[in-house]
């Protein structure tokens, strides 16, 4: 599903430099991601996503190499192959919850927004617990539902990629558990490919293996 080589990306204002030699994940896959603040995570997947570019080396998402796109296709291209889930959900407070989960549909008309879309829009939220809140605005959710109505979003398009940026960062344990059985029952009845940053090293048992960034930095910062 995804392949990196000799990737190399520094942010030119402050000169933080995130380097990977080398990383492959398997279709289906479930992989943790853990390593310190600071380190490049939430960067390494905006580059997966196609939302930076990397000055040097090579990214493969499902067969296409993304690096290698011109703007408009590359945000086609994420829109239609990659669900994600933001560190900090990035809700639109105008919009509906309902709304929302579409919005991968307004945004791109590569997508078809059909019947079907709009029962798997009340599925989804059923399964996460808020079927009954899709007329509301985020601001009227808790921390959590908002949560959810992030991860209904990321899963409608039915994608063949997640990339969950801390998801489950400020849930209480039973939630995380609830949530993470929700996700992982979503992605693997459709052999979804799934990413996610964690602090939680309680929650690696789950996963098929984890990346660990410590590994990516330089020696000496290790
Ligand atoms: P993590 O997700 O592992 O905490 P990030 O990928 O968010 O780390 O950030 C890695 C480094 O890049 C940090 O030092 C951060 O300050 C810097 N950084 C992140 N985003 C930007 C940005 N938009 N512009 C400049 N520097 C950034
Ligand atoms: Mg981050």
């Amino acid at each position: 599903m995804i392949e990196v080589e000799d990737l190399l990306f520094t942010y030119e204002s402050d000169g933080f430099t995130l380097r990977v030699p080398d990383l492959a994940v398997e279709d289906g896959a479930k992989v943790a991601f853990i390593g310190p603040s600071g380190s490049g995570k939430t960067t390494l997947f905006h580059l997966l996503a196609g939302i930076l570019v990397p000055h040097s080396g090579r990214i493969s998402v499902a067969g296409r190499e993304v690096s290698g796109l011109p703007d408009a296709e590359r945000r086609r291209f994420r829109i239609g192959t990659i669900g994600m889930i933001f560190q900090d959900f990035e809700l639109l407070d105008h919009l509906t919850v309902r709304e929302n989960i579409l919005l991968p549909y307004y945004v791109n008309r590569a997508l078809t927004l059909d019947g079907g879309v709009h029962e798997r829009v009340e599925e989804l939220a059923r399964a996460l617990g808020i079927g009954s809140y899709l007329r509301r605005r985020p601001a009227a959710l808790s921390h959590g539902e908002r949560q959810r109505a992030a991860i209904c979003r990321a899963l409608v398009t039915e994608p063949a990629l997640v990339l969950a940026d801390e998801p489950t960062g400020n849930l209480d344990p039973r939630n995380t558990d609830v949530i993470l059985d929700l996700v992982f029952r979503l992605v693997e009845k459709r052999g979804t490919t799934f990413l996610m940053v964690t602090h939680d090293h309680s929650l690696l048992d789950r996963f098929d293996r984890t990346i660990d960034f410590m590994d990516f930095l330089p020696e000496a910062e290790r």
